[in-house]
């Protein structure tokens, strides 16, 4: 999707000159606790002269490197994507969710205009989107970010909020606007059409390996994790059954028989020749989440079928081999949409109206999930709501004229979605 939407894969360098950094006041102020510094190098260990940050993300490198890209209204947009890891000195790291160092992919682009700009951001949101829902079958609500939870720098930033089988929210992705904020601290601008000198306008977006932690966490059981077929390595496995050799023997000509079907109907699978018991094997891919599996023993052969058996409802069926692809392949587009429709279904049973917060402080000490108000759009109420209802914080923030604060009783300007995150 980023690559078919123009977008072309560049690569800035990992560390970034401490003039560089502190370039953008409220983009370093945001990020100052978190940044980790190369102060050393060489055989001696030696002092630097000037420090080097390691990338808590890019846009300052990136900043004064662009613009030697951009002069004219011609040169734009230049849209930019790199693939890479980040670092951010986390106290209380969480794997996968808060790891000081992750994976991830930072779309970086710069247009002539305002407008343009604000399209590209919520394009992207678009297609994380459809990432979360489609692939990774979680559905997500999708709105800005209040002030308090803006990207530093920004003038605004869009988000991904998905809910987890704890009922935490989990933010999976954000797409911000910057206005012309960091081409004004990096000079980055361009000659539009009438021959004038102009800002550029840019936008960030990314998602990282948080989203490897939100689909074990939306969909896992305590048997492991459940993978959405669209995402899974593998997407079948098949289980040998049998006593000796000539058992074997008779297994493996079996499935080799049906087995290039499988590939043929482009089924990512796997046979399980590993020498353990098939209750191991049985407990061993369900903990990975594979999402079919298919236990083949003798009988099974001399009846031309297999045992096929669902990770989500552990449902076992019997399956004739003849159409086996294409009978896999209907089987597996059915898990991606039962797993996206169990997903929605806690997500609506775990969605709340509430209209004080009194409510909302009685109901956080009970329970979890989303929880619709609305608010003035004041700060303040902003942050008693985090005080008094033990760390509850708005996820998105939406225009809307209905409705009275939940905090002041004033006249409402957003209806807000808040949750209890990680
Ligand atoms: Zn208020």
């Amino acid at each position: 999707m980023i690559k078919e939407s123009g977008h072309e894969n560049w690569a800035f360098p990992l560390l970034i000159p401490r003039e560089y950094l502190m370039k953008e006041a409220e983009h370093i102020e945001g990020f100052a606790p978190e940044v980790a510094w190369v102060t050393r190098a060489g055989g001696n260990m030696e002092e630097l002269e000037e420090p080097l940050a390691v990338r808590p993300t890019s846009e300052t490198i990136i900043g004064p490197l662009i613009k030697r890209y951009i002069q004219s209204h011609r040169d734009l947009p230049k849209l930019t994507n790199q693939w890479n890891s980040v670092v951010r000195w986390e106290m209380r790291s969480r794997l996968f969710l808060r790891s000081r160092e992750f994976w991830w992919q930072e779309g970086h682009t710069f247009h002539a205009s305002a407008r343009e700009a604000m399209d590209e951001v919520a394009l992207i949101l678009g297609y994380y989107r459809s990432i979360a829902e489609d692939w990774l079958a979680i559905p997500v609500l999708t709105g800005k970010k209040s002030p308090a939870e803006t990207f530093p720098g920004a003038v605004y930033t869009l988000t991904l909020e998905g809910l987890m089988r704890d009922s935490l929210a989990l933010q999976t992705g954000t797409s911000h606007y910057f206005g012309q904020n960091f081409a004004r601290a990096y000079d980055i601008s361009f000659s539009n059409r009438e021959n004038e000198r102009e800002l550029c306008y840019s936008t960030s977006w990314g998602i990282s390996t948080r989203l490897v932690g939100a689909l074990v966490m939306a969909h896992g059981d305590d048997s492991g994790i459940i993978v959405p077929p669209k995402v899974a390595p593998i997407q079948v496995v098949v289980v040998p059954i049998f006593r000796d050799d000539e058992g074997r023997a008779k297994v493996e000509r079996f499935i080799e028989s049906w087995a290039p079907e499988l590939k043929a109907a482009g089924i990512r699978h796997r046979v399980d020749w590993r020498d353990e018991r098939p209750g191991d094997k049985y407990a061993h891919w369900e903990l990975k989440g594979v999402p079919l599996r298919l236990n083949v023993g003798g009988r099974d052969a001399d009846a031309g079928q297999v045992e096929m058996v669902d990770r989500l409802t552990r449902q076992k069926a019997s399956v004739p081999v003849s159409g086996i692809g294409a009978r896999l392949r209907t089987e597996l587009d059915t898990f991606q949409k039962k797993l996206f429709e169990r997903a929605q279904k806690f997500q609506r049973d775990n969605t709340f109206e509430l209209e004080t917060l009194g409510e909302v402080v009685a109901h956080f000490r009970e329970r979890g999930g989303f929880v619709w108000a609305h608010w003035c759009g004041e700060s303040d109420d902003e942050a008693r709501i985090k005080t008094e209802a033990g760390g509850v914080t708005i996820r998105t923030v939406d225009e809307s004229t209905s409705g009275k604060c939940l905090v002041c009783g004033k006249p409402a300007k957003y209806r807000v979605s808040l949750a209890k995150a990680y």
